[in-house]
C-alpha cells in the first residue's frame, strides 16, 4: 500500500495506533512521522504527565500529596494540539510546549507518574481522545509507556519500540546536548536509568504483552522503523477495510 491508499482506507475505517517504549527508543520521532504520512492525529502522552507536573509546580502543589495532585489533573485546563507537524501544549492561556521539556520536570515527574489516581485519569482522557479521532473517520497514534496495555489494549495496531541501552542513551544525549560526548552521556545515563526504574514500577514497557508487536530500532533509521510499523498498519487496514 502507498500512503494515499492508506489514507483512503483510514477515512473509511479509522485507526488507532498504540506505541510504547522506554526513553530514547525513538517513539516520538517515529510517531510524528507516521501520523504525518497517514494524515492522523498525534498524541504525546508523556507531554500530559509533563504538563501536570508543570501545573502542580506552578501552583505550589506538593507533588507527594497524592490526592491534591489527582485533583489538579481534573482542574488543569490542558489543551493539546495534535498536529504531528507542529504539536503544542497549552495550560490555560500559557503555552508550555518548551517548558515541560526542562530537566526540572523530568526530575520531579516520577511523583506524578507513580500516582495511580493520576494514571487512571490519564488513561480515561487519552483513550477518549483516541476513540473520538477514530470515530470521526480519521485516527490517532498515541505513544507512551502503557498505551498498548492499559490505555488502548484494543488498538488496531500495537507496537513496542525497543532499542539497545547504548543506542537509546546516544539518541537522548544528542537530542539534549547536540553531541554525544562521554561527559554528557554519563549525565543522561543517570537521568534515563533513574526514570526507567521509576516508570517500570508502574508500567511494563520492556516486554511486549500478548498481541503486541516488537520493533527493534537499534540498527534502523527513522524511515526503516516507519516501514516496519507500516507493515503492521497495512495488514490491519487490509483486514478491516477488506471485510
Ligand atoms: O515520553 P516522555 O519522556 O515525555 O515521558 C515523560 C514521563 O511521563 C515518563 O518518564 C513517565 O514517567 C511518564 N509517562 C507515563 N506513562 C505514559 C507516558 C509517560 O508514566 N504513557
Amino acid at each position: 500500500m502507498n500512503d494515499l491508499m492508506r489514507r483512503d482506507a483510514i477515512s473509511r475505517v479509522g485507526i488507532t495506533i498504540a506505541i510504547d517504549g522506554p526513553a530514547g527508543s525513538g517513539k516520538s520521532t517515529v510517531s510524528k512521522a507516521l501520523a504525518s504520512r497517514l494524515g492522523i492525529g498525534y498524541l504525546d502522552t508523556g507531554a500530559m504527565y509533563r504538563a501536570l507536573t508543570w501545573y502542580c509546580l506552578d501552583r505550589g502543589i506538593d507533588l507527594t500529596a497524592k490526592e491534591a495532585v489527582a485533583a489538579a489533573a481534573n482542574d488543569m485546563p490542558l489543551r493539546l494540539v495534535s498536529d504531528p507537524a507542529d504539536p503544542h501544549v497549552w495550560v490555560g492561556e500559557r503555552e508550555v510546549t518548551q517548558e515541560i521539556r526542562d530537566p526540572r520536570i523530568a526530575l520531579e515527574i516520577k511523583h506524578v507518574s507513580t500516582n495511580l489516581d493520576v494514571r487512571a485519569w490519564m488513561a480515561t482522557e487519552q483513550r477518549r481522545r483516541m476513540m473520538e479521532a477514530r470515530e470521526e473517520g480519521s485516527g490517532m497514534i498515541a505513544e507512551g509507556r502503557d498505551i498498548t496495555t492499559v490505555v488502548c489494549p484494543d488498538a488496531d495496531v500495537r507496537i513496542l519500540l525497543l532499542a539497545d541501552q547504548e543506542a537509546r542513551l546516544r539518541r537522548r544525549t544528542l537530542e539534549l546536548y547536540g553531541d554525544a560526548s562521554e561527559e554528557h552521556m554519563e549525565i543522561v545515563r543517570a537521568q534515563v536509568e533513574g526514570r526507567d526504574r521509576a516508570d517500570s514500577a508502574v508500567s511494563e514497557f520492556m516486554v511486549a504483552a500478548p498481541g503486541v508487536q516488537t520493533v527493534d530500532s537499534t540498527g534502523l533509521d527513522i524511515d526503516g522503523v516507519c516501514e516496519a510499523i507500516l507493515a503492521y498498519v497495512d495488514a490491519d487496514l487490509a483486514f478491516r477495510d477488506g471485510q
